[in-house]
């Protein structure tokens, strides 16, 4: 199974993300998580990639593509992947299209789960952070069993400072100016599965599952 995975900041992509790849069995091929290993090892596209980000320049196309398409290149994504965070532009689909044409194989599926702005919002500024782990929780959608503490090691739980209305929305609404193009590629292609990500976890999951399946 192929899939990319599309959505805006907080729409519990990322939840989705770990459904996905513990059903289905394929590797979650994360830009993110790749760019931290490569910079961890110093590798040579991790030093290049790094330089970029210091100086807090966004890690130009052909990098990113190179960099994914080493990944895509490893024993475990023989049989599938899910991409997340990548492609960002319809240049990097492009090119994404390239690679997998010169494998002799092609995407599945490229779901986009969707949720009104608003709601949105009022996610990202619930969001709790566990200090220690990572975790995050929400204030009302989903709480930790102590207010302020992670279920999981008892870490103090905080909020994000870029958390409020203001750099969410912005956040938000430049993910979507910047993805629309893309949405648009995959729709044409009949590739995109059209998720609605206000529905309760569980559902989100059964309709992406029974659209792959
Ligand atoms: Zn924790």
């Amino acid at each position: 199974m192929r899939l990319v995975l599309l959505g805006p900041p907080g729409v519990g992509k990322g939840t989705q993300a770990s459904n996905i790849v513990k059903k289905y069995n394929i590797p979650h091929i994360s830009t993110g998580d790749i760019f931290r290993a490569n910079i961890k090892e110093g590798t040579k596209l991790g030093i290049t990639a790094k330089g970029y980000m210091d100086k807090g320049l966004l890690v130009p196309d052909d990098l990113v593509v190179s960099i994914v398409n080493d990944r895509l290149a490893k024993d475990d994504c023989a049989d599938g992947f899910l991409l997340d965070g990548y492609p960002r532009t319809v240049d990097q689909a492009e090119a994404l299209d390239k690679e997998l044409n010169e494998k002799g194989i092609k995407l599945d599926k490229v779901v986009y789960i969707d949720a009104d702005k608003d709601i949105l919002i009022e996610r990202a500024i619930g969001r709790r952070i566990c200090k220690q782990c990572g975790a995050t929780y929400h204030v009302t959608n989903n709480p930790p069993k102590v207010e302020g503490v992670c279920d999981l090691d008892g870490g103090d739980l905080y909020q994000r400072d870029d958390d409020t209305v203001e750099t969410v929305t912005t956040r938000i609404q430049v993910y979507l100016d910047q993805t629309q193009p893309l949405i648009d590629y995959y729709r044409k292609k009949g590739l995109l599965l059209d998720v609605d990500g206000t529905k309760p976890i569980e559902e989100v999951f059964s309709i992406i599952a029974n659209s792959i399946d």
